[in-house]
């Protein structure tokens, strides 16, 4: 008998795993369901290239759309699936279509978070999730116009360089005293913000949001100390929240996200789960964790269809992410923490520089400005749990590949 597998979530994670189903040899009905109607895309893209028009929507796209004929992948695209009936083995949709699955993997990702403002409905306030999002905002740029961007997280502070490249007056509005907090240690994060705010981004901090007003489209925000800024288009990215409905409908184990062990499995046998929705151990850091990178998301789609095919090989990847803010390349990899010690390769002045985290002499982390490639090498070591020399992480005549090869050749000892 022909097993079918399901993947609820025509994502990064939904198209590697499905990719990664075929691959891994199994030759069963293979059948990808997606509540948008684009195939799936890659969101990097989506606050840059595509807002500034060096990519349309197709450019996005993971695969062509022969790559699943011609590997017999069924799509399913513009239909969300509800729930799973666990017992009866079958994916129930929205439109009262249900599918008989031998196993399921969910991939439904995250949905942003929506203020609680007066104005949220009016024309011209927008988030930016989807590529549809990211076409419609940018037919809303025009040189010149006041964009205000709700939330100075990776979103809003990427999109605030695009923006201000196509020559809009910008301003971040966020509710915390930092921009970029949650993802990067304090002192790096004020000097990111100093950077974009010498580009010419106005940047608010402790900003408390009473309303968007207008009339039959957006004209400003009130603050509620009761000043205004003015308002032709409205981004909002505060954040999101794991999508967790079918999962919660179907009875399987939830706590910040979709809990599953290293091989993806959640609670439910034969579900399993796989990217920005899944709370995964973590084996780079004690407790679990849930990652809303790009990297996590390909790897653990990936290793879900490993696991699903009964290759139980452990997700284990390092966290990593990069952020691109205009010509500005952010790299994140580890797990940091406020306590770590830290060594500084090069100055925060001059935007071009490294910062590694040690625990208890173990290199745990790295954060490179401008340093892709110190990043990249960091990230061997932080895998091998080196113990490099804090002068050496710190001194930039050091390469550090001499770092790795010391260290690989005291491991060999
Ligand atoms: P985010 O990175 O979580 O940042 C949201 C920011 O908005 C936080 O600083 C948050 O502060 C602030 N905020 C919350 N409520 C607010 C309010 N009412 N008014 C003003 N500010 C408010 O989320 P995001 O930028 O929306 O990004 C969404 C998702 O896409 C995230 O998962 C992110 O990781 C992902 N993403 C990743 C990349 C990348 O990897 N390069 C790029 C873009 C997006 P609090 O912390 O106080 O809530």
């Amino acid at each position: 008998m022909t097993e079918t597998y399901v993947v609820v979530g025509a994502s990064l994670a939904g198209a590697r795993a499905v990719e990664a189903l075929r691959s891994e040899g199994f030759d069963g009905r293979i059948i990808l369901v997606g509540a948008e109607y684009h195939l799936p895309y890659d969101r990097p893209p989506l606050s840059k290239e595509v807002i500034l028009g060096s990519k349309e929507p197709g450019d996005t796209f993971i695969h062509k759309s022969d790559f699943y004929s011609r590997n017999d992948i069924e799509l399913l695209l513009g239909v969300r699936a509800r729930r799973i009936d666990t017992h009866g083995r079958r994916v129930e949709l929205h439109d009262g279509v249900s599918i008989q699955a031998d196993k399921v993997l969910l991939c439904t990702g995250t949905t942003p978070r929506r203020p609680e403002l007066p104005g949220m409905d009016l024309d011209g306030v927008r988030f930016l999730r989807t590529v549809d999002d990211a076409v419609a905002i940018r037919d809303q740029m025009r040189a010149g116009a006041s964009v205000v961007i709700l939330g100075g997280g990776l979103i809003g502070i990427e999109l605030a360089a695009s923006a201000l490249g196509l020559g809009n007056r910008v301003t971040v509005l966020e509710r915390g005293d930092a921009v970029l907090s949650r993802v990067l240690p304090e002192r790096i994060a004020r000097c990111l913000a100093h950077f974009h705010a010498e580009q010419g981004v106005r940047m608010v901090t402790n900003a408390q949001v009473a309303a968007i007003e207008g009339d039959n489209r957006v004209r400003r925000v009130t603050m509620t100390d009761g000043t205004t800024v003015e308002a032709d288009l409205v981004v909002v990215g505060i954040g999101v929240a794991p999508a967790v409905d079918v999962a919660v409908n179907s009875g399987i184990d939830v706590d910040n996200g979709i809990v599953v062990n290293e091989f993806c499995e959640t609670s439910v046998p034969g579900v399993y789960a796989a990217g920005d929705v899944a709370n995964s151990p973590c084996s780079h850091a004690a407790g679990r964790i849930r990652l809303e990178h790009w990297q996590n998301a390909q790897n653990q789609g990936i290793a879900a269809a490993r696991s699903m095919v009964g290759k139980r090989v452990p997700y284990r990847d390092l966290p990593w992410f990069w952020s691109d803010q205009g010509k500005t390349n952010v790299q994140v990899a580890g797990r940091l923490h406020h306590e770590d010690h830290v060594v500084w390769r090069g100055t925060p002045e001059s935007m071009e520089f490294t910062v590694f985290h040690l625990r208890e002499g173990v290199l745990v982390g790295a954060v490179g400005v401008n340093r892709r490639r110190d990043v990249r090498m960091a990230m061997s070591l932080i895998d091998r749990r080196a113990r490099p020399e804090p002068s050496m992480l710190s001194d930039p005549a050091v390469d550090l590949r001499s770092i790795e090869d010391i260290t690989t050749s005291a491991g060999q000892q």
